[in-house]
């Protein structure tokens, strides 16, 4: 390629980091000025750039430039600089991004399949440059962190199948389909239309085309992906909301490498934070009573997780476990006495009380040792309910776990001032160090967690699952990452390590599929750490010759 072309290809690009052999190589000299700069030198200047940025979405949207611009340099950044950088580009940050995305957007990113292309999804795939695609990231928008629907995104993949965020669809900057969101619900409306009709004894005959529209039009994009990139490619559903996320997991686990990070990737990090802090404790989980606000993915998942984790270790039926393992969702305690009207995922979770309509009321009434946030409501870790928790808890553990930061159930400067400094808390979104009363808390490091964040667990999950070429993924793996890898110390924090953490949650990972007969890279290499590192992306420079 001309050496024009390739400064322009975010791909290859160097910046003033081309050398003089290849701008003489690739006909640019004088395409750029004279000076040479080593990729180091460039990212201390882009770090330094960064850092003039007191408004967080100015860092975002810099970063985005940089992705635009020079791929090798924006990951060499993050890399380097994760801590800094993971909650400008991830939460919380990224949560106001995602509402601002049609007015900071510039050019997409990944791809984007709306309700105009069904039929054609397959067709939209090959538009896509690159081959030998292994995973994919998609959403429909419709659960983006705790901030609800914001219909079209910025992931690798997003199903535009509209919005009900009125704001969106009064936007004038909005990049997504304006409309409506497409659901199964359509078929519902449609059926109230109908049998209203009947009953006037009108004779109508209504075209069920959009009969479970919402489920077709998936249907198509999970057989084209299979299609076009083969058995064994890895789709990451993300953001999905609960009465979508459990079924299209359940629907596509036998057919599909499918894995939902809300559900089973928050579940694991958090089942590894709680082992962790068992060791502070002197206790073991079984010793627990849990109280979730939220019963939704976040909060189901780590419940059956956390439920399945004690009946292994103890020997007890499950059903036994989940006993002392309440949820509370938006009516409040989950009670029998509400089992008829309860989604199917909430159904294991109604044990025998009374109705409890508020948390306070729930936490004075079960006494649990652990509360979990998993509402995506913020605030709603109240003075009276930490306060609470900590009269009958020497240690009260408190995981706040909504994202971002806005919808964080308390802060950890409450957590800690409102326990007297006794709690062990870890938030979904990072918080600063605390001091209270002379005493620096860091929050989660006791949970050996800088946060309490799935961040920790999906990269190298996708890694272990296509490094072994999984066919499925397999059963319980979220706990399996969980044991091997948090349990036994071979993860500390911080989240600098993340190419370490990854690399060995991938080995187990790998070692689980192989075990399991569910591997296809056969023969088994003998070192999967190794094997795992040997995958990863290097962003260091290459050298055109
Ligand atoms: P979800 O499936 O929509 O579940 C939300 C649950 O919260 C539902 O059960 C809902 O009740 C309940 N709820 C909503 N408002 C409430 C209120 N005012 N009082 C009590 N309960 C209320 O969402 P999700 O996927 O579980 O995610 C929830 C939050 O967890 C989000 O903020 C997300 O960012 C966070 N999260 C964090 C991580 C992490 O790694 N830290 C990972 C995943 C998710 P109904 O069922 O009655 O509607
Ligand atoms: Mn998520």
């Amino acid at each position: 390629a001309s050496g024009y072309t390739l400064m322009r290809d975010p791909r290859y690009n160097k910046g003033l980091a081309f050398t003089d052999k290849e701008r003489d190589a690739h006909y640019l000299t004088g395409l750029l000025p004279p000076v040479i700069l080593s990729q180091d030198v460039q990212e201390k200047k882009m770090m330094h750039n960064l850092r003039q940025y007191t408004v967080p979405l100015h860092r975002y949207v810099a970063l985005m430039d940089l992705q635009e611009r020079n791929e090798r340099l924006f990951y060499k950044l993050l890399i380097d600089n994760v801590e800094e950088l993971l909650p400008v580009v991830y939460t919380p940050t990224v949560g106001e991004a995602c509402q601002k995305y049609g007015s900071i957007f510039r050019r997409p990113q990944g791809l984007y399949i709306s309700l105009k292309e069904k039929g054609k999804i397959l067709e939209v795939l090959k538009n896509w440059p690159q081959r030998g695609i292994q995973v994919i990231v998609v959403t429909d928008g419709e659960r983006i962190l705790g901030l609800g629907d914001l219909g079209c995104q910025c992931l690798p993949i997003t199903i535009d199948v509209g919005t009900n965020n009125e704001k969106l669809l009064n936007d004038e900057f909005y990049i997504g389909l304006k409309q409506k969101r497409a659901t199964g619900e359509v078929y519902h409306y449609l059926y109230t239309l109908f049998a209203i009709y009947m009953f006037q004894k009108v004779r109508v005959v209504v075209a069920f085309f959009f009969i479970q529209e919402y489920a077709e039009f998936l249907h198509e994009f999970m057989c084209a992906v299979k299609q076009n990139y083969g058995e064994k490619v890895l789709v990451q559903f993300e953001d999905f909301a609960n009465h979508h996320a459990f079924e299209l997991l359940s629907k596509y686990c036998s057919s599909h490498l499918v894995f939902n990070d809300d559900i089973q990737g928050t579940a694991s990090v958090v089942l590894a934070g709680l082992i962790a802090a068992q060791k502070v404790l002197g206790k073991s989980l079984s010793d627990h009573t849990f109280l979730f606000l939220g019963a939704g993915e976040a909060g189901t998942g780590i419940a059956e997780l956390i439920a399945l984790k004690i009946s292994k270790e103890t020997g007890t039926p499950i059903d036994e476990i989940r006993k002392k393992i309440w949820l509370v969702d938006s009516k409040g305690l989950i009670v029998s006495s509400r089992k008829e009207s309860l989604q199917h995922f909430k159904q294991p979770w109604a044990h025998d009380h009374e109705p409890v309509k508020e948390l306070l009321g729930a936490v004075n009434a079960i006494k649990p040792t652990v509360l979990i946030g998993t509402s995506g409501v913020g605030k709603t870790f109240t003075k009276e309910v930490v306060e609470a928790m900590a009269t009958f808890n020497e240690k009260p553990l408190i995981l706040a776990l909504s994202n971002p930061t806005s919808q964080a159930e308390c802060t950890a400067k409450e957590a800690y001032t409102w326990t007297e400094g006794r709690a062990i808390f870890a938030s979904g979104s990072p918080f600063a160090p605390v001091e209270y009363e002379g005493k620096t808390f860091f929050p989660g490091q006791v949970l050996l967690l800088f946060t309490a964040n799935n961040c920790y667990i999906f990269p190298g999950l996708g890694l272990g699952l296509i490094m072994s070429g999984a066919i499925r993924v397999p059963e319980a793996l979220a706990s399996q990452v969980t044991e091997e890898n948090f349990a036994d110390g071979l993860i500390y924090p911080p989240f600098t390590n993340i190419r370490k953490i990854s690399a060995n949650i991938a080995a187990s990972v790998g070692a689980k599929t192989y075990e399991l007969g569910l591997a296809s890279n056969l023969p088994r290499p003998k070192d999967l750490v190794k094997m795992a590192e040997s995958c990863m992306y290097s962003p260091v420079y290459r050298n055109f010759r």
